[in-house]
């Protein structure tokens, strides 16, 4: 994929409706000047989901979720931002023109692309192959022995590729794909100038991405006899990575969001077994450990996690080395072991579907539980034993990130360990202060100052956390943010003194757009958001006014990052109330005195909090006892010049002091 150009972006802007591209996924009705319906990304029996057409924003006051069009298609979806403006660019018909690249990314991208299209070549290869011939007689027969019905076989897109040498490479380079394109990925192994391919005489897993493009595949072979891996994956390449990929996600992502929770399983048969007696949240880590960027990836899609492993001792210490991975990213786990002997693909063909997901529901056992009871099957253990165990339980649960979980986990493993609570938070500081200073150590990036929320608090629904409380700082600044937005086109009369030709001072009354009286008021005092988001979307403002733009919303709404279009969203949609979201703009551009009321009273608050950060430095100042007494004479008078300011600006925002 290529950039798209920035004209491409705005026609597809110019076309796009926000009520319509919901519309195909979520039944809305009218509300006023708004549409409301139930949310798509969370759970709700009253609507609370509004979208509004005139500003192209939804905005959901349940989860938080809100931004254009384009943010909704991407979070509807799971896809990126520009495969959502390609979809939104063939809904609407727009065509798109591609921007120039270097050479060096024309490469990059012309090659990941090749390898797309020769995945896909692959993919339709195998599975036609299974359809005829030695397939048909070999490798149907094998997923019909496993049970896998023909739906599942279409849907799973499954394939098999014949034992002899190279009947794809050869098929392939008949249809013009060069060797090393073969080589890259994977599917063919050049050892002479003739080729021969990885995956033969196996049944196929092509494995997709989320958007359902073929990253790569598994392979699984059928004669008994030979010393191959049973199992055999694509070698990474440009475009597969495997520590990065889940198996299945791309068929379960809606599940997981609707489930909110996510089962992990261990292999390709695993997910289709669940499929078929329709539990979809389901994915496979497929032959690697689980990996951070894996569960970064299910972190996108819900916060719960149960893990599923076979009842084999491989499988125990697997899932145990995953377990902590997904706690340091602060997802609930649990853990689920089936009988012995019986893997996800078997147990589920052994059960009907209420059965299994009454038995997933009741039997899943929190890590701690699952710890407990794994020690415990191992005998009586000797005082040295214990310690040990003892230890690693509460390693897990020092990973956690939040503080009250933890407690709570730790309160319930005492009494399961026989253990006093106190011996345990005892050993859990002991680990946390080791955490920290390996923490300190790596030096990671501090994080935010409390007056600058985090990215999740800013996008809730990227955290699926619920709006936290807000410091008067954030509101004045987030309130400022929103009137320059919304009303940086109209004018208010603003008064000026002005020197008469008579050399009477007077006072005469300007119109001055919004856009202009704030920018202008901000520059004059030097204040500054002090929250990184604002800051950061501010400068983007000041681009477009000096470029005599002052439409910022409309504008800032087509930003090519999908965090500046989500933070418009949200500064646009007021966070109180559905009912002052509709009535609050009529009100407030009506009387545009009270706008500029309001204006003054926030760039007051505005100077107040810079001005006593400044007296605070003097404060600061002045305890010093070496300093010299011009020094200190200088600074008791800026104390006192800044201390009657403070008082005025008190004064002006009504307040007693
Ligand atoms: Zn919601």
């Amino acid at each position: 994929m290529s950039l798209i150009s920035r004209k491409s972006i705005d026609e597809i802007f110019d076309v796009v409706r926000i009520d319509e591209v919901v519309s195909d996924y979520v039944h809305l009705k009218k509300r006023g000047v708004n549409l409301l319906g139930l949310c798509p990304f969370h759970n709700e029996k009253t609507p609370s989901f509004t979208v509004s057409p005139a500003k192209g924003i939804y905005k959901c006051f349940g989860c938080g979720a809100g931004g254009n069009a384009i943010n909704f298609v991407m979070d509807v979806e799971h896809i990126t931002y520009p495969e959502a403006l390609r979809m939104l660019a063939g809904k609407y018909q727009v065509p798109i023109e591609e921007e120039f690249q270097s050479d060096k990314q024309k490469e990059t991208q012309s090659k990941r692309e090749s390898l797309y299209v020769l995945n896909e070549f692959a993919n339709k290869f195998f599975q036609s192959q299974l359809k005829s011939g030695q397939g048909k007689l070999i490798g149907a027969s094998y997923l019909k022995e496993r049970n896998i019905h023909p739906e599942n076989i279409e849907k799973f897109q499954l394939g098999y590729l014949s034992d002899e040498w190279s009947s794809f490479t050869e098929h392939a380079t008949k249809a013009g794909y060069a060797r090393n394109l073969l080589e890259e990925s994977g599917l063919s192994i050049f050892k002479s100038e003739r080729g021969i391919d990885r995956f033969r005489g196996r049944v196929m897993f092509p494995i997709l991405s989320l958007s359902g493009k073929v990253l790569g595949f598994g392979g699984r072979i059928l004669k008994k006899d030979v010393k191959a891996a049973k199992y055999l994956n694509s070698p990474e390449s440009e475009v597969y990575n495997k520590s990065k990929v889940l198996y299945g996600i791309y068929w379960a992502k809606q599940s997981i969001v609707k489930e909110d929770n996510c089962l992990l399983v261990e292999g390709y048969t695993d997910v289709i077994g669940l499929h078929q007696k329709g539990i979809e949240n389901v994915v496979a880590s497929s032959g690697t450990a689980l990996t951070h960027d894996q569960v970064r990836l299910i972190k996108r899609f819900t916060e719960n996690l149960t893990v599923i492993y076979d009842g084999d001792q491989a499988g125990i210490k697997a899932s145990l080395r995953g377990i902590d991975i997904i706690l340091e990213y602060g997802l609930n786990v649990k853990v689920l072991a089936l009988p012995e002997g019986e893997d996800p693909d078997s147990f589920s063909q052994k059960h009907d579907s209420d059965y299994l997901k009454e038995y997933i529901k009741n039997e899943a056992k929190d890590f701690v539980e699952f710890k407990i009871d794994l020690y415990n099957q191992s005998g009586k253990p000797d005082v040295i034993q214990k310690a040990q165990w003892i230890r690693e339980v509460v390693a897990s649960i020092a990973k956690i990130p939040d503080p009250l979980k933890r407690t709570v986990f730790i309160q319930s493993a005492a009494p399961k360990l026989e253990v006093d609570e106190k011996v345990l938070f005892a050993e859990l500081d002991q680990q946390l202060n080791k955490k920290d200073k390996e923490e300190l150590r790596q030096k990671k990036r501090p994080s935010f100052d409390e007056e600058m929320p985090p990215m999740e608090v800013m996008y809730p629904e990227l955290a699926g956390a619920k709006v936290e409380a807000k410091s008067e700082v954030t509101l004045v600044e987030e309130e400022l943010m929103r009137i320059l937005l919304k009303y940086s086109e109209i004018c208010i009369d603003v008064e000026i003194e002005e020197e008469g030709e008579d050399g009477q001072v007077e006072e005469k009354i300007f119109e001055v757009p919004m856009s202009e009286y704030l920018i202008h008021a901000m520059s004059e005092d030097d204040l500054e958001f002090t929250n990184e988001s604002y800051k950061a979307l501010y400068d983007k403002v000041l681009v477009l006014f000096e470029e005599g733009n002052h439409a910022f919303a409309k504008e800032l709404l087509k930003d090519r990052d999908p965090n500046v279009t989500r933070l418009v969203a949200e500064i646009l949609s007021d966070r109180h109330s559905l009912h002052a979201w509709e009535k609050r703009d009529v009100v407030v551009v009506k009387e545009e005195k009270k706008l500029q009321r309001i204006l003054d009273q926030l760039i007051a608050r505005f100077q107040l909090r810079h001005i006593e950060l400044t007296v605070s430095e003097i404060q600061a100042k002045l305890k010093k006892e070496d300093l010299a007494d011009e020094e200190r004479i200088e600074a008791i008078k800026q104390f006192m010049m800044y201390d009657n300011l403070i008082k005025s600006l008190h004064k002006q925002l009504g307040r007693e002091c």
